[in-house]
């Protein structure tokens, strides 16, 4: 296939806007992945702040990391990404890139454990406000599970009715494909 499958898109935009040196946000590190690919683009210089409210995901990002060498340049919060602002110091925030919310639950984990809405907003208000202009969140959103149904409802709803004088918004998705394949949603301050 020619077209760009979704978690390379999502990388691809991340990519576009993130430079060594910046400031990234990994909102749900789960197991790691994203940190990992996050730390890269941000450099030795930079700084990635990852969160989760699962012990278990805090240790596999940790450990994930720690093989790649990749632990000195970031900073895991044990907290719901609700704490952001709080957390972040603010000599980073407005130095923030770039941010990913790969949402749902962790695979191979306990799947009552999900993202919800109402904290994923909570935090994309933030990011909006802190973030740097034409920074990035990326939203990878997962609605096969019943949850994640409800989820995708509340944040597109929340999404299309973004000002457009604060964000671009775009969603990206393969519209004829079987059993609820994740899609993206994509915010680009202005
Ligand atoms: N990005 C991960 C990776 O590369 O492996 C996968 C993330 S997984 C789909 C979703 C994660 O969101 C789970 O680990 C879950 O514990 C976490 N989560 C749920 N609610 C959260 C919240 N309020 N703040 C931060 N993380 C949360």
């Amino acid at each position: 296939m020619k077209m760009e499958r979704i978690l390379p898109f999502a990388k691809n935009l991340l990519e576009k806007a993130v430079q060594p040196g910046d400031v990234v946000v990994d909102a749900t590190v789960g197991n790691g992945h994203d940190t990992v690919f996050l730390a890269g683009l941000v450099g030795d210089n930079g700084k990635v702040y990852g969160f989760d409210v699962q012990k278990e995901a805090i240790l596999a990002t940790k450990e994930r990391l720690a093989t790649h060498g990749l632990s000195e340049r970031v900073t895991i919060f044990h907290e719901g990404h609700e704490q952001l602002s709080a957390k972040i110091p603010t000599a980073d925030q407005q130095n923030i890139t770039g941010a990913i919310f790969n949402l749902g639950y962790l695979p191979g984990s306990d799947k009552s454990i999900v993202t919800q809405p109402d904290t994923t907003i909570a935090a994309i208000e933030q990011l909006l406000e802190m973030m740097a202009p034409e920074g990035i969140i990326v939203l990878v959103i997962y609605h096969g599970h019943e949850q994640g149904a409800v989820e995708r409802d509340i944040l597109l709803q929340f999404c299309q009715h973004l000002d457009q004088k604060k964000a671009h918004v775009l969603q990206y998705q393969f519209i004829n494909q079987q059993n609820n394949p994740p899609f993206i949603v994509a915010l680009e301050k202005r």
